[in-house]
């Protein structure tokens, strides 16, 4: 049996429960293909049931993706099963993940079920999944807070059924390394089987110990992580997927296994979820967050200078931090651009070089040195209004009086249509988003906006994040411009193409 420890990712399922975290259909796909690329085995692409976007995106990553295997979520109802079949039968590898809650909490105040029921509807449930799929994952729900003997009964269960997988979930964030790793030793000890059976962890932050936990369980041989990129997910978040691969990585030495990710793709995977999930990675975050490989003191780097290992046990270069020396200028070609992006590792066709470059022009009359943080920035907002369901055709401002601002938007949808509206605020921010609600008529709460330099310098180009409930769905949306209005406008514009009227199932999401 092949040894390798799996990574499980599910930053489209669990990720997304982050509160304000709404990804759209194309940015599903999109994530969907760089943890491909990023070489996860398996993605929890979403829970069918829960909702009709759920389903067609978990349909559509299923017949995307070419190697990596796609997982739908599942309560135990067969009609979520049922769903799960139907939106992953396209897949190159499709899986189930099948759950119910076990601990006496959950099935005293939630599920309102008795033992014997619970394990009832393990046997029915995994027995029915396993008609459909070959490999059936179980988790029984806040598992760390699930009577052990119990705990074993339920897996036992699961196990005779059919599950070739048993996930357990640390659903609330309350264990320690030792007490995780030794329900997965015991576990193992006590499970009798006659197939393969793979142990998984799946560990919430609440006390910052998801990453420990889920060490601890592959020192007690867990073969699969749960987890998503940055640790994004309910509350404190998830297990962070990328310091559990470099985790094993420089300390190969104690742990021996080694994950299949292609590590030289962490840094893209992880600025792409942090732009689309409109959440900033923490600068002092390991592995991924801007000062992971900066040096401050004066004798650190002289270290590093004399001999990088004095203070770094991994190279940014690992990692897929990708930086040259030469900032480029108003008077650089085309070819110095073009050798730009290649040594940037982006791979763009002449047609959207050129396009590129244009743009790559505009900038550089306006600042002295075009840094690399300002190509990266500038394909990702050129990339970014590409996938624009709505583009900002026109802004217009006008002072009026007594501080009060005028503001004319017009935007256009993707097949050409255009709608515009104006209106007046107590300034330019205000003045411009009133005239975008009356665009979508519709009433809305700013929950929060934030303005994020991309680059270096006062003219720097900059990022603007807003959040804003609309019928008490809380929507976000990015712009990236040098002005800051334009910014600002772009981003309100995409969280309102991002709402939709769209119904969750209440329960049962929170394995
Ligand atoms: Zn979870």
């Amino acid at each position: 049996m092949n040894s390798h420890i799996q990574i499980f990712d599910t930053t489209l399922r669990d990720g997304e429960q982050t509160p304000g975290v709404n990804f759209s259909f194309d940015e599903r796909l999109k994530i969907a293909k760089q943890l491909e690329k990023w070489g996860v085995d398996i993605i929890e692409a979403g829970f069918p049931a829960s909702s009709t976007g759920s389903f067609k995106s978990v349909e559509a990553i299923s017949q995307a993706l070419t190697t990596t295997a796609v997982c739908g979520l599942a309560r135990c109802v067969k009609k979520d099963i049922d769903a799960v079949y139907e939106a992953t039968k396209s897949a190159a590898k499709p899986r189930i993940h099948v759950f119910i809650a076990t601990s006496p909490i959950h099935r005293d105040s939630k599920l309102l079920m008795s033992k014997e029921q619970v394990i009832a509807s393990i046997k029915e449930h995994v027995s029915y999944a396993k008609n459909y799929f070959d490999v059936v994952q179980f988790s029984p729900e806040d598992a760390t807070r699930t009577e052990l003997p119990f705990l074993i009964e339920c897996v036992q269960t699961a196990v005779d059924a059919g599950a070739s997988v048993i996930n357990i979930p640390d659903t609330v964030g309350f264990s320690y390394p030792k007490e995780y790793g030794e329900i997965f030793k015991t576990l193992q000890d006590s499970i009798k089987t006659d197939h393969d059976v793979i142990y998984s962890a799946h560990c919430h932050d609440d006390l910052g110990l998801a990453v420990a936990n889920s060490m601890a369980a592959i020192e007690n041989g867990a073969k699969r992580i749960e987890g998503t990129l940055n640790g994004i997910g309910e509350r404190a978040g998830n297990t962070a997927l990328e310091e559990v691969a470099l985790g094993l990585y420089v300390r190969q030495d104690h742990y021996g296994n080694q994950t299949k990710i292609n590590l030289a793709e962490t840094k893209q995977t992880s600025d792409l979820i942090a732009r689309f999930a409109g959440l900033r990675v923490p600068r002092n975050k390991a592995i991924v967050g801007q000062n992971a490989f900066s040096h401050e003191s004066g004798i650190h780097q002289d270290g590093v200078l004399k001999n990088p290992e004095t203070y770094e046990i991994m190279t940014p270069q690992l990692v897929g931090v990708k930086t040259t020396e030469l900032p480029l200028g108003k008077l650089s070609g085309k070819h110095a651009f073009s050798e730009k992006l290649i040594a940037l590792g982006y791979d763009v066709n002449p047609e959207e070089q050129k396009a590129l470059f244009k743009q790559f022009k505009i900038i550089a009359d306006k600042k002295k040195a075009v840094t690399d943080r300002d190509i990266h920035a500038l394909i990702q907002g050129t990339e970014h209004e590409q996938n624009a369901i709505y583009k900002v055709e026109t802004l217009q401002l006008q002072f009026v009086s007594n501080g009060l601002q005028s503001a004319v938007v017009v935007i256009k949808d993707q097949d050409g249509n255009t709608s515009q509206d104006s209106s007046i605020g107590t300034g330019s921010i205000v003045a411009i988003y009133n005239a975008i609600d009356r665009i979508f008529n519709r009433e809305t709460e700013l929950i929060d906006y934030r303005i994020d330099s991309v680059t270096e310098g006062t003219d720097a180009q900059a990022e603007v994040h807003v959040q804003i409930k609309i019928n008490d769905q809380i929507v976000t949306g990015v712009g990236i411009d040098h002005d800051i209005l334009l910014a600002s406008c772009k981003s309100y514009v995409e969280a309102h193409a991002k709402y939709v009227a769209h119904s969750t199932t209440e329960e049962g999401m929170h394995s």
